[in-house]
């Protein structure tokens, strides 16, 4: 009796995997079978009426509201340093990130807590910092001689506040990051916003806007809408090898690719359509971190002549046209020296960067002389910098690091500050 309950059993799965593969002859069993108990109202349910987006309104800070106020709040011209700070991925599963394995190090050298970049955001907030998208500091215009230069523009901020400019780097989600406690991609919730999906140390799904550094900016300036008065959130800097925003949208020249690879791929580049669009709506921005990760100080003007092409071939085709490059590793092309212009950074530059990104003790920049372009260093709240000695003289405008370091999260690598 046994017996012949498991070959019933099996012949059952049979027919149904049959079924699965699409065979028409095992399709008419299932739907006269005993499977398909289902009323068939329920399984074509009514498409759910799309969320009707909330309106969100960009200002460009470059001009001066009517009369000199917007909403009941003055603004005043102002040409002081323009603060600029990168963050990557946030860590949302300490447990997964700090757990020992060969990647803990760096993670912790180059990353935050998303506890941390929440402790951080409030605390800008509360100095006194309002975002500004980095493409409105420069502009580009014609000198005397009729060369194109960039020029610093005026901001008009609301009186007493500060610019900060955001910056997210490597906001692709790369495989290396999904075992080790971020989100997997951005995807937008039921309400139309936003959101990560990943999965938590039980394995379980997650859809949540409190466990990724972009809803959650998102969710800080709707809670907080004078911290970002012109609707400014970051710029994203994204490379393409892995796809964009945790979607593999690249393709790879070092395998044969099928015809179901190139499916694949158009069905995640389809997908992340709609999330770019969102992202672009509600102020977020992109720049380029590079194809590859490339080290621009070092590699070959080939290499990065075809790196840049595949840029723009996978990438840009989707995030559309920036003038912005955030360079991998911080290291500048041309031996790593800025106030050089060598043919890198002149090919570069004639691809229509203006605005060129590296990393520094402080949010330094200066417009090149002899070709159009700006270089800017920005700042790096991280592990190695919320461990620094040097934390309160170069951080020490944005935060108290005794205020902001996750020390329930970090491994014990000791700090060198009291
Ligand atoms: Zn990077």
């Amino acid at each position: 009796m046994k017996k012949l309950a498991a070959l019933l059993l099996a012949l059952a799965l049979l027919l149904s995997l049959a079924a699965c593969g699409g065979n028409n002859g095992s399709a008419d069993l299932e739907e006269n079978g005993t499977q398909n108990t289902q009323d068939p109202q329920d399984t074509v349910p009514e498409p759910e009426p799309e969320p009707e987006p909330e309106p969100y309104d960009i200002y460009d800070p470059t001009v001066m509201p009517e009369g000199g106020s917007r909403d009941g709040v003055t603004y005043v011209a102002y040409d002081g340093i323009v603060e600029h700070l990168f963050f990557h991925p946030v860590i949302v599963y300490p447990e997964l990130a700090f757990d020992g394995d060969s990647q803990e190090k760096g993670l912790d050298d180059y990353m935050v807590t998303a506890t941390e970049f929440s402790r951080i955001l409030e605390s800008v907030y509360q100095r006194g910092y309002v975002l500004v998208d980095i493409a409105d500091v420069w502009s580009e215009t014609t000198d005397e001689n009729g060369n194109a230069v960039m020029v610093r523009n005026t901001l008009y901020l609301p009186e007493g506040k500060k610019p900060l400019i955001l910056s997210y780097d490597d906001t692709n989600y790369y495989e290396y990051m999904l075992e080790n406690g971020f989100a997997y991609k951005l995807i937008l919730g039921e309400d139309g916003k936003i959101a990560s999906w990943g999965k938590d140390p039980q394995g379980n799904e997650v859809v949540s806007r409190d466990l990724d550094a972009i809803p959650m900016l998102d969710k800080f300036v709707e809670e907080h809408p004078d911290f970002s008065p012109f609707g400014a959130k970051a710029c994203l800097s994204v490379t393409g090898y892995q796809g964009i925003l945790g979607y593999r949208t690249q393709t790879d020249k070092t395998v044969e690719w099928t015809d179901e690879m190139e499916a694949f791929r158009q069905s995640e580049i389809q997908a992340v359509k709609p999330i770019i669009a969102e992202l672009k709506r509600t102020g977020w921005t992109f720049g380029s971190h590079t194809f590859g990760h490339i080290r621009l100080d070092s590699c070959s003007m080939e290499k990065v002549q075809s790196d840049t092409q595949r840029w723009f071939d996978e990438v840009g085709s989707l995030v559309g046209p920036t003038n912005v490059l955030f360079y991998p590793h911080g290291s500048r092309p041309d031996g790593d020296d800025w106030k050089q212009t060598g043919p890198v950074f002149q090919y570069l530059q004639g691809q229509g960067f203006r605005i060129l990104c590296s990393v520094g003790i402080e949010s330094f920049s200066a417009i090149k002389k002899d070709i159009s372009a700006v270089i800017c260093d920005r700042l790096h709240p991280d592990g190695t910098t919320l461990r620094s000695k040097y934390v309160d003289q170069r951080y020490g405008q944005f935060y108290d690091v005794r205020e902001i370091f996750d020390w329930d999260a970090r491994p014990d690598y000791g700090v060198n500050w009291q």
